[in-house]
């Protein structure tokens, strides 16, 4: 069993008692792909707000740099293209090395395209295909091999709505997104015997550049989104973050092989 770092709320302060809490990270290193901007940004966040290590990576070097001078100092940054699957044994190395073994893997990085399916090319498909996929399965099968040693880890996806249902013209990317659906289960049934934990958050509509891209040029659609979204507004990347320290956490011990929809209640609106 993880230690519990202590917690005293202000009533069992009161009456003289301490109980640790679940839902602290305090001690734990986090590894965030795509950490640099949007809901990768703000899981990074809250896990250093929750007391967490925090490394991000993403392509670009200035935007991760920004990104952790604004975080403050439990957070690092690592250039890194998870495309480039043969560079991901040395990040993961390398980060071990410096920081201590990785707790929590975070499957943040991801890249969307809409366009009709008919004219989305072999190329194309490919390249969503192994920025969503390919390279989160390498990702998560190096550090998996080192947590299942050490008998404890949690790895969290982040899939999408497009994963539950037919959106249109996004072809790759749902494709993408449905098969992490799988593949959480798949590698939470075979890690459970090491306590290793496997989950998926599933973001409804939330405000980053890539949904602003996406529903700017198509108010059709924001509308859409709109209408069967219960809570009749988009979601902020720190509504994810804060799923995602819950899900990293003790608190979550018994969660595996689910998918958290984080939507407003988009997937249940009619
Ligand atoms: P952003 O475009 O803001 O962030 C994507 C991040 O991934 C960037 O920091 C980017 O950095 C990084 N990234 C992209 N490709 C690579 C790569 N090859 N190697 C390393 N890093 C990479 O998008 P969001 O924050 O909106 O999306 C984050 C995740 O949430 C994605 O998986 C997305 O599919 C998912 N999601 C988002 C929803 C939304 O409404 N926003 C809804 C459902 C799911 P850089 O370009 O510097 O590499």
């Amino acid at each position: 069993m993880a230690h519990l770092e202590p917690f005293v709320s202000p009533h069992a302060q009161a009456n003289g008692q301490h109980q640790p809490n679940p839902f602290s990270l305090e001690g734990k290193i986090a590894l965030v792909t795509g950490g640099g901007t949007g809901i990768g940004l703000e899981i990074a966040r809250c896990m250093a707000t929750a007391g967490a290590t925090v490394i991000i990576t993403g392509r670009r070097e200035s935007v991760l740099q920004e990104a952790a001078t604004e975080l403050g100092e439990s957070v690092h940054y690592l250039t890194n293209d998870v495309c480039e699957l043969d560079t991901l044994e040395d990040l993961v190395a390398q980060i071990e090395a410096t920081h201590g073994p990785l707790d929590i893997l975070v499957n943040n990085a991801g890249i969307n395209m809409k366009k009709p399916a008919l004219e989305v090319t072999d190329e194309e498909f490919s390249r969503i295909i192994h920025t969503n996929l390919n390279a989160v399965f390498a990702l998560t099968r190096t550090c998996a091999s080192r947590m299942m040693e050490r008998k404890s880890g949690v790895i969290l996806m982040i899939s999408s709505m497009a994963a539950y249902y037919g959106i249109d013209r996004v072809v790759a990317y749902a494709a993408s997104k449905s098969a992490v659906e799988g593949m959480v289960k798949v590698l939470a049934s075979e890690f459970s015997k090491n306590n290793v934990r496997v989950n998926a958050i599933a973001p409804g509509f939330i405000e980053t550049d890539m949904s602003r891209t996406a529903m700017n040029s198509d108010p059709d659609r924001r509308d859409r989104a709109m209408r069967r979204t219960p809570m009749g507004k988009f979601g902020q990347p720190s509504d994810i973050g804060h799923a995602a320290v819950f899900l990293a956490s003790e608190a979550a011990r018994y969660i595996t092989g689910a998918s958290l929809p984080v939507d407003g209640g988009n997937s249940i609106g009619f």
